[in-house]
This record gives structure tokens, sequence and C-alpha cells, in this order.
């Protein structure tokens, strides 16, 4: 198929190559071309801007940073929203919030365009190995007629409801993931501070039906203290946050999920931003107590300090 691919970063390069492999015929288009160049090796080529690119094309893909940066490339000045013919596809892979996908779904319905939310699951890796898995959002049909090149990219989609239920399903995932990072580093800190193997400790839990499979991904990043980007901590942030204003939008506290954005807003703040979401461990495991709370009772008297044993029991 003729489609164009709008957005050439970490996950979008690997997606557009793939396309390409497949035989598909790929225009890309990226704000610093220079990344996108690589791409001809595969034949992609390369467009002037996002209208030039999606002009005439019977797909559109978007794999762009967040909200602003997929409404500057779809409506800007050299937009590619009045470029696209109508019948055409639009399919975005960006990973912003549900109110954006529904409001992008109805600009491109008002078109004559069809639309699908289909953010992605899965880093550079899947992605460079056409491994991801899309939460779409949007008609059935739609999904069915677009889904032989979700495949080129991916193994699987989950048709997870209407337009804006993929980037929701994306959204409870990255906040899920999000914490768990911070967590499992947290829980590597206390590790440490209490005098074990931060080796053995991983040995011991990551098998277990404790440990998402993801956390096994990270190890070796976490030893090596390698926190080049596969996804970026800046990314997990700006997910986080998105989760967060979802969830007030319709009335819900989410408090775990607000410390956790304070613990990766600290990593951005202290030089992680473009770092990889592993990252979180520089922080979140090495946290010292601050002075204001003084000194923690330790053994039986934290016990007594928490109502006694019976209740500290019951409260498991
Ligand atoms: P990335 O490498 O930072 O790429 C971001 C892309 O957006 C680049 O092409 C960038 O262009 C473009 N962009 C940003 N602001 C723009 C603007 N104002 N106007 C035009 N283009 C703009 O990020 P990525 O890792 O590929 O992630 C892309 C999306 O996928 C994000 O929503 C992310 O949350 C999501 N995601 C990432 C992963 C992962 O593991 N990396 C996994 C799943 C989902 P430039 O090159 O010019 O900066």
């Amino acid at each position: 198929m003729d489609v164009a691919f709008l957005g050439i970063g970490i996950m979008g390069s690997r997606m557009a190559a793939n396309l390409a492999k497949a035989g598909h015929k790929v225009r890309v288009w990226n704000r610093t071309p220079e990344k996108a160049a690589a791409l001809a090796e595969f034949g992609c080529s390369l467009s002037a801007s996002p209208r030039r690119a999606a002009e005439g094309a019977q797909v559109v893909f978007t794999m762009l940073t967040d909200p602003e940066a997929l409404r500057q490339v779809a409506f800007g000045a050299q937009g590619f929203l009045d470029a696209m013919t109508p019948g055409a596809y639009w399919v975005d892979h960006s990973t912003v919030d549900p109110s954006t996908s529904r409001q992008m779904g109805a600009n491109a319905t008002n078109r004559g365009l069809r639309f699908l939310d289909a953010p992605v699951s899965g880093s550079s890796g899947a992605a460079a190995a056409g491994k991801l898995v899309f939460f779409v959002g949007g008609d059935v049909a739609d999904l069915e007629k677009v889904s032989p090149l979700l495949l080129a990219m991916g193994t699987r989609t989950v048709n997870a409801g209407p337009v804006g239920a993929g980037a929701a399903l994306k959204l409870v995932n990255n906040a899920f993931l999000a914490q768990t990072m911070a967590a499992w580093s947290e829980s590597l800190g206390l590790a440490e501070r209490l005098g074990l193997s931060s080796t053995m400790v991983q040995d011991a839990i990551l098998p277990t039906p404790v440990a998402p499979a993801f956390l096994g991904l990270k190890r070796a990043k976490i030893e090596a203290r390698d926190w080049a980007a596969e996804f970026p901590l800046k990314h997990a942030l700006k997910d986080i946050r998105l989760a967060l204003a979802a969830a007030r939008e319709s009335g819900l506290h989410l408090r775990q999920l607000e410390v956790s954005e304070e613990l990766y807003a600290q990593a951005a703040s202290e030089g992680f931003a473009d770092s990889d979401i592993s990252a979180v461990h520089e922080v979140a495991s090495k946290s010292p107590r601050p002075k204001g709370l003084g000194t923690a009772p330790s053994g039986n008297a934290a016990i007594e300090a928490a109502g006694g044993v019976q209740e500290a029991a019951s409260r498991g």
C-alpha cells in the first residue's frame, strides 16, 4: 500500500522500516530530517513536510511524542490532515490521552477520513523485531482493514473499544509500568541497605510470580548502570501526567501514581530525562530519609508503634 509515516524517532524509525520491508511504499517525514535519512536504505522516500508525505497516502501513521506534537503535525502550517484523501485512514500510534484521541477522531471524521488510535506496547527491541502489540480504539471494520499493516510491525492487535479506548488502555498500561519500575528500584535500594547482594535478590525474585517479566528485561541495564534510552524517562513522566490528568477528569485520585510522578520528575531534573525509564533507579533506590521524619522504631518497637502485633497481623 501507499503509506506515510510521520515521526521517525526511536519507535517510528523501526516501525517505518518494517512497513517498507513488508513491501509497502513508505514516505517518511521527521521534524529533524537527518534522523529519517537512514530509512532510505529500506526504500523509504523522505518528504519535506507532513503535508507532502500525506498527499495521496492510503494510510497515514503518526508516532509523535505527545498531544502537543500531534496537534502541531496535524494542524500546523504544513499539517497533514487537510492534505489527506477522503476515505483514507489515519492511524495514531503516539501515546496520548483519550480526550486528545477523541478530538483527533472527530477532526478526521469531519474531513471524511477514518481514524484509529493505536498506541503500542513494546519498546525499541520489540519495534525493531516487529513484535509490538497494538492497543486499538475505533471501529472493528477499520481495524480489520489496517490489520495487515499493523501486523507488519507487530504480532497482535487488541480491540479496546471505540476511539479513545486504545489511548485509555495504554495509559493504564504505562501508569502500572512506571510504578512497577519505581517500586522495584525502591525495593532494590532496601535490599542494599539491609546488606543483601543485589544479584542474589534479583536471582531470587525475578523468576517468581511477584515480578513482571518487564523487570527481567531491565535487569542488565540496572546492573550495568546503562541508562541508554529504550523508553525515555521523560516519556514515562509524560504518560504518568497524562494518566493523572485523565484520572482527575474522571474524579479518581491516584495516590501512588502521584508519588511516582515526584520520583520521575526528580530523576528528570537530575539529568535523567533522556535516559531510559530504568534510570529512575538512581533516585528511587537512593532516597535518604528526610531529617524531619525522625528516627524510625525498629523490630518489636515498630509493631508496638503500629498498634500491636494483633492489629499488624490483621492488616497483613
Ligand atoms: P522519540 O524518539 O523521542 O521520538 C519522538 C518523535 O516525535 C520524533 O520523531 C520527534 O521529532 C517528534 N516530535 C516531537 N515533538 C514534535 C513536534 N513538536 N513537532 C513535530 N515532531 C515532533 O520517542 P519514541 O520513543 O519514538 O516515542 C514516540 C511515542 O511512542 C511517544 O508517545 C512514546 O510515549 C511512545 N512509546 C514509546 C516507547 C518506547 O519504548 N520508546 C514504547 C511505547 C510507546 P524529532 O526527531 O525532530 O525530535
